[in-house]
């Protein structure tokens, strides 16, 4: 929809053993034979399986990223895993704020941007997610919601950083409903105006995601939007042959 090149980032989510790395040297495969790809292509796997996706994926053009990333770079914090660390292992991206994490986990828009900035100085990418709820967007509030949420989400140095947005409808998330196309325009555009009023020209150029339900059947459309710059894939991420469908719908 744009001069921008799209991202087709997946979200595995806590999916995926040792196994599930053949799948991903299909769609290797598969993208090898894709002679005019447009979209750059990016996985974001379970921590365990980064390193050795980094690896293959550097041979098949395909990026990786993790799906959360500690605000600190190292120290006493059991479980968790650093921006430096995703880095280390290979990684280009964190998705920080993934509305799963800021729903079983508490996080607030001052900690995903903490988290943002802390993938930044590690020389990451983030993927910053916002989105409204079913409840707020049938009390009319997914504008204000998601405004809210980009202001306190996104850090100040997006302005000399890259970063990507992504758009997640909440009520879309893994439920096979999406947004009508025209609700989808409406979103994406005031996201824009947003990130110009913010960051002026830089802000023309981030790339706004969506994310929810994303799918071959509808990712042609969606992805045809004016202001979708690619998109975030949950569930059609996990086999080849879907993922493999919508980078060619981009
Ligand atoms: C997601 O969780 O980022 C997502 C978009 O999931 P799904 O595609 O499964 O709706």
């Amino acid at each position: 929809a744009s001069e921008i090149t799209p991202l087709i980032a997946g979200n595995w989510k806590m999916n995926g053993l040792s196994a599930q790395l053949a799948e991903f040297q299909l769609l290797g495969e598969k993208l090898a034979t894709l002679k005019d790809r447009r979209a750059m292509v990016a996985i974001c796997p379970p921590a365990t399986l980064l390193a050795a996706m980094s690896e293959k994926g550097a041979v098949n053009g395909i990026a990786t990223g993790g799906q959360d990333c500690h605000a600190s770079p190292s120290g006493a914090h059991t479980g968790d895993i650093s921006a430096l660390m995703l880095k280390d292992a290979g990684a280009q991206f964190a998705i920080v704020g993934h509305s799963e994490r800021r729903a079983d986990h508490g996080e607030t828009d001052a900690q995903v941007r903490e988290k943002a900035q802390a993938a930044i100085a590690a020389g990451l990418t983030p993927i910053i997610c916002v989105g409204e709820t079913r409840a707020e967007r049938e009390a009319g509030q997914a504008d204000s919601v998601v405004a809210t949420q980009l202001a306190g989400s996104v850090p100040d140095a997006a302005a000399a950083n890259e970063v990507v947005i992504a758009y997640e409808p909440v009520w879309a998330i893994g439920t096979g409903l999406t947004p009508t196309n025209a609700d989808i325009a409406q979103m994406h555009d005031g996201i824009r105006k947003l990130l110009v009023e913010r960051f002026g020209g830089r802000g023309e150029t981030i790339r706004i995601l969506y994310g929810g339900s994303l799918k071959p059947a509808n990712a042609k459309e969606i992805l045809a939007v004016e202001n979708v710059n690619g998109g975030l894939v949950g569930g059609a991420s996990l086999l080849a042959n879907d993922f493999f469908a919508i980078i060619s719908a981009a």
